[in-house]
């Protein structure tokens, strides 16, 4: 990782991005499934940076909060690997890009109810339900991680968001029902799936999220103290990479160089190893369920910083 000398400074440079990329007519698609999330205007654009050395820049809609959906997904992914001292989890779910979209169902099948990554729904529906075997209610404890993480009470659970998303969950529901056929389900589908997209739907703004974030950028340690050992965090920092934006994870890796996790709330949790943990939001997403203006604002500021693993 290397930071460009000609680097402008944070501040003035978040300012530019948000001038520069936050919508100005509306282009891109709302999540299918979510009908909730269709409302939210498409002109939003926020973008924050927290810094290993204990900054926060941030500017636009930063302050706003969103529907975190699948970035919740790097958490609980996390939040598994600090109990999984055996490494149980990953004879439950493998850590290969899938090329398939979030939701497939073929993939499933095909390979006997062993999700490709713990990023695409089959992965995080097989984390979330062992999860449950630590508390029955893991997305109160989701809630609860991200809280700590955060450090503010900001974090909450849209429950109208969640009844909506569970009102049309048929293809979720399919998903947890084919990992229960294979074994690779202990709790209910329904309770799997409802814990899922309550988790999903917590709400955050860009400031919270790249505090929480902090910890894969920082060794494994958060703004709470260690979260994970060094190691772990630098294996969900690869997985981010390899897996973070679905089938679009190598156009995102060729674009932006950075390890990332998308949301179709229209987040985007970007790390950079040692230096920051970066949130942007823009809602309008493109056709791999991945944020238009986030996508093109990070290859931006990581072309203006020099910020990228490679
Ligand atoms: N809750 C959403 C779903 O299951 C999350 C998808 C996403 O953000 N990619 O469809």
């Amino acid at each position: 990782m290397t930071v460009a000398i000609a680097a402008p400074p944070l501040g003035p440079l978040l300012h530019d991005l948000v001038r520069n990329h936050r919508p100005r007519r509306e282009t891109g698609s709302v999540p299918a499934n979510i009908p909730f999330l269709a409302d939210v205007p498409f002109n939003k654009f926020g973008i924050a940076v927290a810094t290993t050395s204990g900054q926060v820049f941030s500017s636009g809609d930063a302050d706003v909060p969103f529907s975190i959906q699948s970035i919740s997904k790097v958490f609980t992914l996390a939040m598994a690997l600090q109990g999984d001292t055996t490494g149980r989890l990953w004879s439950r779910v493998l850590r290969e890009p899938s090329g398939t979209p979030f939701n497939s169902l073929v993939q499933l099948e095909a390979e006997h109810g062993i999700p490709r990554n713990p990023f695409i729904n089959a992965g995080a529906l097989v984390v979330t339900d062992h999860l449950m075997e630590g508390t029955y209610d893991a997305a109160a404890w989701v809630l609860r991680f991200l809280t700590a993480q955060a450090g503010i009470s900001g974090p909450y659970i849209d429950e109208a968001a969640a009844a909506s998303e569970l009102s049309g969950s048929s293809r979720n529901l399919a998903l947890a029902h084919f990992l229960k056929d294979f074994g690779n389900l202990k709790r209910p589908a329904e309770a799997v799936v409802e814990n899922y997209v309550r988790h999903c739907s917590i709400m955050m703004t860009c400031v919270e999220l790249a505090k929480a974030g902090l910890f894969l950028a920082g060794e494994g340690r958060g703004t709470a103290g260690p979260v994970l050992s060094p190691s772990d965090a630098k294996r969900v920092g690869s997985i981010m990479l390899t897996c973070g934006m679905y089938d679009a994870a190598g156009e995102f890796a060729y674009r932006v160089g950075l390890p990332g996790k998308s949301g179709v709330g229209g987040g985007i949790l970007v790390i950079v190893p040692g230096e920051c943990s970066i949130c942007v939001w823009s809602p309008r997403l493109d056709g791999k369920g991945n944020s238009l203006a986030g996508t093109a604002a990070l290859a931006d500021l990581s072309d203006r910083t020099g910020w990228s693993v490679f």
